[in-house]
């Protein structure tokens, strides 16, 4: 059933069809998942895990690859430590200060998306992304070649370029350069051992 959330992640609105009718409502929703490497919930390349290559496999593809395809930012989070446990090692950063950086960088975003009637990459239509802040081709090779080999679809692409631009409004720079493409793709394409 997980699947029921594609359609609300691409167009950020939900229809619900009943016998009496159906109903559209608003749907802009930041969509947080998490799943363990496999049943067993062993850290990747743990000893104590005994789950079978089929059993590992079968287990990463009930997230589907169309789902998957939507999921922009993909993080593999290793095991803590206990000395990280005690010690607080892990929260350099305050959430405040973080805070601060990003809307700071939403505050560029919406400078440069302004009159456009959107406010925050992600809402930015790929065709407009590519046409109006087009980003050098140079900067894109690397996600090019991946959406030649396959590795990337087209609408992979075109949230490459939102994450792309996010990372640049974050670091203060004009445009996206080669790395925060490369940054951008590194974290679509990273996918938990399964
Ligand atoms: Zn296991």
């Amino acid at each position: 059933m997980l699947d029921t959330l594609r359609q609300p992640l691409e167009r950020g609105q939900v229809t619900i069809h009943r016998a009496a009718g159906s109903a559209t409502f608003p749907c802009r929703a930041q969509l947080v998942l998490a799943a363990n490497p496999c049943p067993c919930a062993s850290a990747a390349g743990d000893t104590a895990c005994t789950c079978s290559a089929l059993e590992r496999r079968r287990y990463g593809s009930r997230l589907s690859g169309p789902l998957l395809d939507r999921i922009d930012l993909r993080v593999d989070l290793p095991p803590v430590t206990r000395a990280a446990w005690f010690d607080g090692v892990g929260t350099p950063e305050s959430t405040e200060t973080v805070a601060r950086r990003v809307l700071a960088a939403r505050a560029v975003a919406a400078d440069r998306l302004a009159g456009t009637g959107y406010a925050v990459n992600s809402q930015v239509p790929g065709r407009l992304l590519r046409e109006r802040w087009a980003v050098p081709r140079a900067s894109l090779r690397l996600a090019e070649r991946a959406l030649e080999r396959g590795a990337l679809s087209v609408r992979g692409f075109d949230r490459v370029l939102r994450v792309a631009w996010t990372l640049a409004d974050l670091a203060g720079r004009a445009l996206p350069g080669t790395d925060e493409v490369a940054e951008a793709l590194g974290m679509r394409l990273q996918r938990a051992a399964a």
